[in-house]
């Protein structure tokens, strides 16, 4: 069975499950106040691919991600347009889903906005209180962190380092620089809901603690997101939750961070910024592959030169399937030996910590030798050694062959017919089909949405 690095223990471990073959899942979401970039896009498909492996062994996942709809820097942008908060949200979190669609990643089943949940959050807050945990200062609610037992868990760092390296706003009022807030009272002009501690807002690692254990409960499964998330964000949704007396997450797993130039993707660089500029200028699987050829814990360095290579390897897969494509599969031992051999290998790499580079050496090894089958005239065997490429890659969302290379203008069409379909929209729906099958395709209805081939 699959096991996972463990943050907080730092070893590979299988996931323990409340019910067994069944796995809560909360991978923290975005904040919605900008579009979103390519470090977000390697989160969620390293989620996404863990998700569909985990179905792929049969496994049901209780997929959650939140949807941060209230924020420092959503105010900050509403405030500088002269806009409403909640429409820079909504219009932030529509341009959200737009790019995911994109990208071809599996929507969670369940996707809380932050501020659906402002009463539990008061209410977890109130009992932290009463526990002697949480205090009231001039500027809102702290928690006390170095009463709560084992703070530093995750990122292994013990109170007092933790302690001498923190740094105090100077605004703020606290006991001890590691407390953190719960509570923010509101400034003049600043959205606001009522607490017996002043109206105002909760802070964004109660946001997360609240909603993970709404949806998935007590001592649920596993919590994911990326490693700039290990602290403080994580550290302190599992301190609140610790202090309430909550089993929390059984399990953390951080995805390594994505790199430009060899700099982290943080501030303004250049075209690469933003998703949908590397969805424009490239296919959608080509990015997924990409990130399946890093280990999930690794930094990914993403620039035109590894795309374009990553683009190359599909390529190199896209052309077995199309070579073999009008050939059976044979029905001899020898062929299914080695399929079977593939599958076991890839499953062995895959269950070794999510090894999808090791996985897809496996993959490329197969095709070579598929190809060299064709080569000396044994093209049915080369078929059924496709097909298992096939299979085992569209368990990763990555769909080859069908595809042909999928320019940014065809993949735009598809993520169109796809809204408009849900939102209803048949006449848009039609002419974005009429237009794609204008353009060359065959225009296919799946139930993961518009499936386009040559
Ligand atoms: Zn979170």
């Amino acid at each position: 069975m699959l096991e996972l690095f463990d943050t907080a223990t730092q070893k590979t471990a299988e996931i323990a499950m409340r019910e067994p073959g069944v796995v809560g899942l909360y991978v923290c979401g975005p904040t919605v106040y900008g579009p979103p970039h390519v470090g977000h896009g390697r989160a969620v498909l390293v989620y996404d691919i863990l998700r569909r492996y985990l179905e792929f062994r049969g496994i049901r996942v209780h997929h959650v991600s939140n949807i941060t709809d209230i924020d420092d820097k959503i105010i900050n942008r509403a405030r500088s347009e002269g806009r409403d908060w909640h429409e820079v949200a909504l219009e932030c979190e529509a341009e959200w889903l737009a790019t995911m669609d994109r990208m071809g990643v599996l929507r969670p089943q369940q996707s809380p906005h932050a501020t659906d949940y402002v009463e539990q959050m008061v209410a977890l807050i109130a009992s932290l209180m009463e526990r002697g945990f949480a205090y009231e200062t001039t500027e809102g609610v702290y928690l006390r962190a170095a009463l709560v037992p084992g703070y530093g868990l995750l990122s292994h760092q013990s109170i007092e380092d933790r302690r001498a390296g923190a740094r105090v706003e100077l605004d703020e009022a606290k006991d001890d620089p590691i407390d953190f807030a719960l509570w923010k009272r509101a400034k003049p002009d600043e959205p606001a809901w009522r607490s017996p501690w002043g109206d105002g807002r909760p802070g964004w690692h109660t946001e997360c603690v609240v909603m993970s254990l709404a949806l998935l409960g007590e001592g649920f499964e596993l919590h994911g997101g990326g490693q700039d998330l290990i602290f403080p964000h994580h550290e302190n949704e599992r301190a609140q939750a610790v202090a309430d007396g909550h089993l929390f997450a059984r399990h953390w797993m951080h995805n390594g961070l994505v790199t430009v130039g060899g700099e982290k993707m943080s501030k303004s660089l250049g075209n690469f910024t933003t998703l949908d500029d590397l969805l424009d200028r490239f296919d959608a699987r080509s990015y997924r592959l990409l990130v399946l050829q890093a280990h999930y814990r690794s930094p990914l360095e993403v620039n035109p030169t590894t795309i374009d290579a990553a683009a190359n390897g599909l390529a190199r897969i896209d052309a077995l399937v199309r070579r073999v494509s009008g050939v059976s599969p044979a029905p001899e031992a020898g062929s299914s030996a080695s399929s079977s051999q593939l599958r076991q290998r890839f499953v062995e790499s895959m269950d070794a910590d999510l090894d999808t580079p090791g996985a897809l050496a496996e993959i490329f090894e197969a095709i070579r030798v598929a190809n060299s089958l064709v080569d000396s005239g044994e093209a049915s065997s080369a078929r059924t050694i496709a097909d298992t490429v096939t299979e085992l890659l569209g368990a990763l969302g990555l769909v080859v062959g069908a595809h042909e290379v999928v320019g940014a203008q065809d993949s735009e069409m598809v993520a169109r017919r796809d809204r408009a379909r849900a939102e209803r929209d048949f006449a848009t729906a039609d002419e974005m089909r009429s237009q794609l099958e204008a353009r060359g395709w065959v225009v296919e209805d799946t139930p993961e949405g518009t499936r386009i081939r040559r």
